[in-house]
């Protein structure tokens, strides 16, 4: 018999082996195959706060047996463009059905980044060719690894299982906030590449796509300024690789504009966010988060990409502009909290109907950022409770900036447009009524965050290609089907399926 026992609370301080006894409970008999389908926590009740599972379990083991997956029929040569959560996915899908890719990615290996990372904080000088500041933050490396996604794609299981399947922790399968942690995301990285390379696929850094044509029947790509011949191209980019953003408009490609979110990071102490959310015995508990939303100004904002006990990280791509990101280790035990908060910015804001308009006010607003800051990639930041005072900051109070590279004090209104500041400043006491200790005075907001995602699409039909240009698939958060890791990825498996079908 096989049980699927849903909605059973356990004290958020009890050990999962009293899950075990009570299923045994309810089998009566000892239990062989247990699985833990959905957890949470609900903190609604200070007092007795409680885990929550879904858990499926039988008195006999249950075999799980391994996906197959029909093969192609005829190999098509694929070039899958950028090695970010979608190109990765999409190319390790491309392999189980029998196709391999050539994956390149302009940037470098994991390897090197995290060398450049290491030199960086023991000498503080960055490495112009570096990644550290210019790089994607993507390339999935030195993101975070929060995988929870509101998409519902089909494929988001596939994904959690293909992260385990690479050395992520099983829990991610089952908690409803599932998290990797930037340092463990860097070796399942890793062991996709290696496993891809073993299955003959091909791996290029420093690989960089300067133009896509369609001529006698074949695709040419022009990488490295050496032509390439391919059957098919899937362009999972990132939202930040304005360059080749640039080129596919120069060859024809239809983009339309798209509307983002743009704000600041803001960072508290992580022991007062547990305190809000859970009482005197946080501690005891996991890294507390949150997620907050207000419609008190002229605009709806929220907050983003929260990292318990994380820091705040340089995210710039172009020279002369600060980015911030933010990301946390597995662990979470960083003495901060940080989350983005920001404020719709719509297409009206951009000022130009040039579908690249969004990629110019976002370069606007991370200039003005960093010459706010006085140069050098230090990032500028305000207490908030100054930036809500229109006051200038002087000195920090009990909350210290994480932000590596150093920071300079400058108003946000220097840097951000009227309209963001005027939601920010209505939005954030509003938060802070919901969030105990989320509008203290000497909270810390660092900017600017202005890439929360893709300013731009790139136009695709149903069966996966760009608008009038067959064997080129445009994908992942880049080309403006995606938000997040999770979605990336599952972008990246859909755009393999589609593609893959051509061949089956
Ligand atoms: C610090 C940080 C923390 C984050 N934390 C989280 C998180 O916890 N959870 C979450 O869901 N999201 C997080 N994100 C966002 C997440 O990383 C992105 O949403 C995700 O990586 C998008 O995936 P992608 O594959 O579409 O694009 P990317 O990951 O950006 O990958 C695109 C790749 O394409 C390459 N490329 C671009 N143009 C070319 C070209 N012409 N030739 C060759 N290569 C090219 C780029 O170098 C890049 O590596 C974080 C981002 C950062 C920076």
């Amino acid at each position: 018999m096989k049980l699927l026992l849903k909605d059973v609370k356990l004290s958020a301080f009890a050990g999962e082996e009293e899950l075990l006894a009570l299923c045994e409970r309810k089998l009566r008999a000892p239990c062989r195959y247990f699985r833990i389908l959905k957890k949470s926590l609900d903190a609604r009740d200070k007092g007795n706060i409680m885990w929550v599972y879904t858990v499926e379990c039988s008195e006999k083991t249950v075999p799980h047996p391994p996906k197959i997956y029909e093969k192609v029929k005829k190999t098509p040569r694929v070039f899958v463009v950028g090695a970010g959560p979608a190109g990765l996915f999409c190319a390790l899908r491309l392999l189980d059905r029998g196709i391999k890719p050539v994956l390149l990615e302009r940037g470098k290996s994991v390897e090197e980044r995290a060398e450049d990372v290491r030199r960086f904080r023991e000498t503080g000088v960055l490495d112009p060719s570096s990644n550290v500041q210019f790089g994607e933050g993507g390339a999935g490396t030195f993101s975070d690894g929060k995988l929870n996604t509101q998409t519902g794609s089909p494929f988001h299981a596939d994904v959690l299982e293909t992260f385990v399947r690479f050395g992520a922790p099983p829990e991610i399968e089952y908690l409803n906030k599932p998290h990797i942690g930037s340092d463990r995301l860097r070796g399942i990285v890793a062991a996709m590449r290696e496993h891809i390379l073993e299955m003959g696929g091909e791996v290029r850094f420093g690989a960089l796509l300067t133009d896509i044509e369609r001529r006698g029947g074949k695709l040419l790509l022009t990488v490295n300024g050496v032509r390439e011949e391919a059957d098919d191209a899937v362009l999972a980019i990132g939202h930040s690789a304005r360059d080749t953003f640039e080129m596919l408009r120069a060859r024809g490609f239809q983009m339309e504009q798209k509307e983002f979110a743009a704000g600041l990071r803001v960072e508290h102490l992580q022991a007062e966010i547990g305190r809000a959310q859970y009482g005197p015995r946080y501690a005891e508990l996991p890294a507390a988060d949150y997620k907050l939303v207000s419609h008190a100004g002229e605009r709806a904002a929220f907050t983003f990409c929260m990292c318990p006990g994380g820091t705040v990280v340089p995210a710039a791509r172009e020279e002369g502009g600060v980015v911030v990101n933010g990301m946390s280790d597995y662990a979470r035990d960083g003495k901060n909290a940080n989350s983005a908060v920001v404020v719709q910015v719509k297409k009206e804001d951009f000022g130009s109907g040039d579908p690249l308009a969004g990629v110019a006010f976002q370069r606007e607003i991370e200039r003005r950022a960093y010459a706010a800051a006085g140069g050098g990639y230090r990032a500028p930041v305000q207490l908030l409770g100054d930036f809500l005072e229109g006051r200038e900051s002087c000195a920090f109070g009990e909350v210290g900036p994480t932000y590596p590279i150093g920071t300079a004090f400058a108003p946000a209104e220097s840097y951000l447009p009227p309209v963001l500041v005027r939601t920010l400043r209505a939005a954030i006491p509003d938060m802070g009524r919901r969030l105990r200790g989320f509008d203290r005075p000497d909270a810390v907001l660092t900017g600017v965050e202005s890439r929360t995602s893709s300013p731009v699409r790139v136009l695709r039909g149903e069966d996966g290609q760009a608008a009038g240009a067959e064997g080129v698939y445009p994908c992942g958060e880049g080309c403006g089907y995606a938000g997040g890791i999770s979605s990336a990825a599952a972008d990246g498996l859909r755009t393999a399926e589609l593609l893959a079908r051509k061949y089956l």
